[in-house]
């Protein structure tokens, strides 16, 4: 599969920092200490995963970054380059290069941002849907300023908001990254005349194309582009602030770690009355109110390297006293709330299941013993298999004695928000204090194992 690399962007903020390079030759350090430019780590983990045929769009100092690169036969690849002399917005090029993108899909990739991706389960997703486009889409840390992308629970895509967009009141976390599959029937069913961009039209101004406005966002609702969610790591470095943050992540060995090839940490929370205000079965949206202090013990679980994902029991919707429909919009509430305050869910899972038949309004086929419904490991288990998580360095927090038994059962280590015993790895007064308890313990245990490593080189 060919991967298209857009690399022409000035980066204008970020040149205050470095104003003598491109963007894509901005040095960043991994956790050994050993430095490289962005777009090389990138090559070199596409090269990994076989995708060896790159063409690079540059444009802004293109010299430096085609005399770095060459051919890429040092780094593993073969590298053709489009130079663009005049610019031809971000989709342009594309249509300069159809003859060379032939028939199969290929990757296209903003480089912009700094990322680690498992492509090969990217593509094995655009190929199984049968889609034309597959946008990966992630949650953020601020989607109440960010592009979002509302779906169906197929994952077709069904709009797609810019950030000037007037939003739903409540709505997924689910922004776009900038990383695509894309199928180049989607270009030659896009309306553009191909021989004319670049060229000049009546008005005197250069005809450029612009990907998101004129390929992919005619393309919502026609059930032909899908959203590929992933927690896997993509932030853009556009700016001197947003360059030391990923700069950071990069040298803490957070940015690899998170790609779905490597085993994942998880902390797996509870809902009611672990996140949200317990009011026994909750039914309405209204009653949906966040527990002092999560949203800040959510955000310290993004930044600590760990998933942070929900596991519930929602028997209200076997009882037929929710919807799934009316669910999905209570989560949403829960996402808009903790997404206003920065903090992100990096999935949701819940049981709909309840074992007691007999009732007025159930839903008899949800009615039954099943294997989800906590105590039981079932929701954890899933999470584990989606996402390659190594349970036995997860943690299940909770309000109950469910919650507990459900992490034992996975083979987890558990937190109690409370003070009863069931078992439990530590206790805290509030999700916020249990999760200062968790990673204190992990801090703890993570030096121990230093000292005892040094002790035994000795
Ligand atoms: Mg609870
Ligand atoms: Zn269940």
């Amino acid at each position: 599969m060919k991967t298209v690399i857009m690399a022409g962007g000035r980066g204008t903020r970020i040149s205050e920092l470095f104003p003598d390079i491109p963007k894509p030759l901005i040095p960043i350090a991994d956790p050994d200490g050993v430095e490289k430019p962005v777009l090389q780590w990138e090559i070199e983990s596409l090269a990994a995963q076989g995708f060896n045929d790159i063409i690079l769009t540059v444009s802004h100092m293109h010299e430096k970054i085609s005399s770095y690169f060459g051919d890429g036969s040092v780094f593993g690849v073969h590298i053709e380059y489009f130079v663009e002399e005049a610019p031809l917005g971000n989709a342009g090029a594309l249509f300069k290069l159809r003859s060379v993108l032939g028939g199969e899909p290929f990757l296209l990739l903003n480089a912009d941002a700094v990322f680690e991706i498992d492509f090969n389960r990217m593509v094995e997703y655009h190929r199984a849907k049968g889609a034309a486009v597959t946008l990966f889409t992630h949650p953020n840390s601020h989607p109440y300023d960010s592009g979002l992308v509302i779906a169906d629970e197929q994952g077709v895509v069904l709009r797609w908001l810019t950030k000037e967009d007037v939003r739903p009141r409540y709505y997924k976390n689910r922004v776009n990254a900038g990383l695509h599959v894309i199928d180049p029937s989607v270009l030659d069913g896009a309306g553009i005349d191909a021989d004319r961009v670049g060229e000049t039209d009546a008005d005197g101004r250069i005809i450029r194309v612009d990907l998101d406005r004129q390929i992919l966002r005619p393309l919502c609702g026609t059930g032909r582009m899908y959203c590929y969610d992933s927690p896997e790591y993509v932030k853009d470095m556009g700016t001197p602030d947003r360059f030391h943050s990923v700069s950071a992540d990069f040298a803490g060995g957070i940015v690899k770690a998170r790609k779905l090839t490597d085993p994942q940490r998880a902390i797996f929370l509870d809902r009611d009355g672990t996140i949200n205000k317990y009011v026994g079965f909750l039914r309405s949206i209204d009653d949906f109110e966040l527990l002092p202090g999560v949203a800040e013990a959510v955000r310290i679980i993004n930044s600590s390297g760990y998933l942070a994902i929900v596991a519930s029991n929602q028997p209200v919707i076997a009882r037929g006293e929710v919807t799934v429909d009316e669910l999905n919009e209570i989560h949403n509430k829960m996402e808009t709330l903790l997404g206003a305050e920065g903090a992100y869910l990096d999935a949701i899972y819940y049981c709909p299941h309840h074992p007691h038949k007999g009732f007025e309004g159930e839903i008899p086929e949800l009615k039954i013993d099943c294997d989800c419904r906590k105590p039981k490991p079932g929701l954890l288990l899933r999470a584990s298999a989606d996402l390659n998580i190594d349970l036995s360095r997860s943690w299940m927090i909770g309000d109950s004695e469910n919650d507990i038994r459900a992490g034992i059962n996975a083979g987890c280590r558990t937190g109690l928000i409370g003070s009863w015993q069931f078992g439990q790895d530590i206790a805290g007064e509030s999700l916020l204090d249990a999760i200062g308890k968790v990673l204190s313990k992990c801090e703890y245990e993570r030096v121990c194992e230093l000292q005892k490593n040094a002790s035994g080189s000795r």
